[in-house]
């Protein structure tokens, strides 16, 4: 790098939000595949749809021979199935049988949850306003558990053209994955047409997008650009920068570190990126979607310290400490191969953060939602070779 290039150059401050990445659900629909993979090498696997919304995930169990497939046609009789966490309708349940495959049913609980709503209020004769993308797998799974009294509701415009026939028997539901904010909105309108509309026993967005959107929110104002790990078809990826952007702070999805622009982090000529008052540096809050895997996020990590210099920290804004059991199937094919099942089911942790894995090593001396910000940091190694450690404010 060159003397000019040098001046232009900002240096990084990361800030790594907690929780990020992996949920409780990817977790285990991850764990579920590599399982099966390493119980059945002699087998092919089948994936019915992406198991979980996340290229590079999908990639690596792809290299491992697993076939991703959108049509149970395509799999042959008998042969070891994988429904994705986005869950499945009936219908598909059904066609399994039908085909003798062993479907193993690596659904999230927190959608199978949602599955179960839907049947419990269809069957008490209600009708079912579901909040939610269309075409979202996991909307086309939970409106098969009862499609005449399911309809979909994508925004507040869609209100209108609702067909009710009793306003006093209607509940909504939402997809686990939106935006809180976005859903309150539509949520409001659906009050505001039918005030007599129940609500779900608990809320539908699970605790990881619900979690992961309130960190960006608290802190994204602090920072002069989000990056959010993620593909561009993971809803709650693509939540966590709209939620970035409406509070005012530019944000980018990317899938990886390949995915980095150089002219965010030069001075004067980034897109609307506001630098620090000091204007050395630039605030980079980095979080990840609940389906990407922390190795990228190192990944990026490593290559901003190493480009640009600069300091990690690492922000707590929730503890999360989940835990989910294997599908029953998955146990019982286990414990035919002679192999007991961990009774503690999937668990999800803090990262652990090493300087080799992501090129520096944060502090955090507290964590915890009333403790955000209080943080120490340690300086990486400057992209000119100059010093190592030193602690940070
Ligand atoms: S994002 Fe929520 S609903 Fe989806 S897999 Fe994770 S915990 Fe389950």
């Amino acid at each position: 790098m060159g003397p000019w290039a040098r001046r232009l150059r900002l240096g990084v401050r990361i800030i790594l939000t907690n929780p990020r990445g992996f949920c409780a659900g990817v977790q285990m629909a991850v764990d579920v595949v590599d399982r099966v993979l390493d119980l059945y090498s002699d087998r092919r696997i089948y994936v019915y749809h992406e198991i979980v919304h996340n290229r590079h995930v999908v990639e690596r169990f792809r290299q491992r021979g697993a076939v991703f497939v959108e049509s149970l046609d395509d799999v042959p009789e008998g042969s070891l199935v994988v429904f994705s966490a986005h869950g499945v309708s009936p219908q598909i349940r059904a066609q399994a049988r039908a085909r003798g495959l062993i479907a193993i049913d690596a659904t999230c609980p927190l959608v199978t949850k949602v599955h179960s709503e839907a049947i419990r209020y269809a069957r008490a004769g209600y009708q079912i306003l579901l909040v939610g993308h269309e075409d979202h797998q996991e909307v086309v799974g939970t409106r098969g558990e009862a499609p005449g009294a399911i309809q979909v509701v994508e925004s507040p415009e869609d209100i209108a053209n609702l067909k009710i026939s009793d306003p006093s028997r209607l509940v909504y539901l939402t997809q686990t994955t939106l935006s809180t904010d976005d859903a309150a909105v539509i949520i409001a309108a659906l009050k505001a047409a039918f005030p007599l509309i129940k609500e779900p026993p608990s809320s539908d967005i699970c605790y990881a997008t619900t979690n992961r959107q309130h960190a960006v929110r608290k802190l994204a104002p602090e920072c002069d650009l989000v990056l959010v790990v993620g593909s561009q078809n993971s809803s709650n990826s693509v939540r966590l920068t709209e939620i970035a952007r409406n509070v005012g702070t530019p944000a980018y999805l990317i899938d990886d570190a390949g995915g980095l622009r150089e002219e965010w982090f030069r001075k004067k000529v980034a897109f609307g990126i506001r630098h620090s008052a000091s204007g050395e540096e630039v605030a980079v809050l980095l979080t990840a979607g609940a389906s990407a895997p922390e190795d990228l996020v190192a990944e990026i990590c490593r290559r901003l310290l190493e480009k640009h210099g600069g300091t990690i920290e690492q922000r707590e804004v929730f503890e999360e400490d989940i835990e989910f059991a294997l599908p029953v199937t998955l146990k019982r094919l286990m414990r035919e191969k002679g192999i007991e099942p961990d009774p503690r089911g999937i668990r999800v942790g803090a990262p652990v953060i090493t300087r080799e894995l992501y090129g520096a090593v944060p502090l955090t001396v507290e964590g915890g939602s009333s403790r955000i910000g209080q943080t120490r940091r340690l300086h990486s190694q400057e992209p000119n070779g100059g010093h190592s450690e030193g602690r940070g404010p």
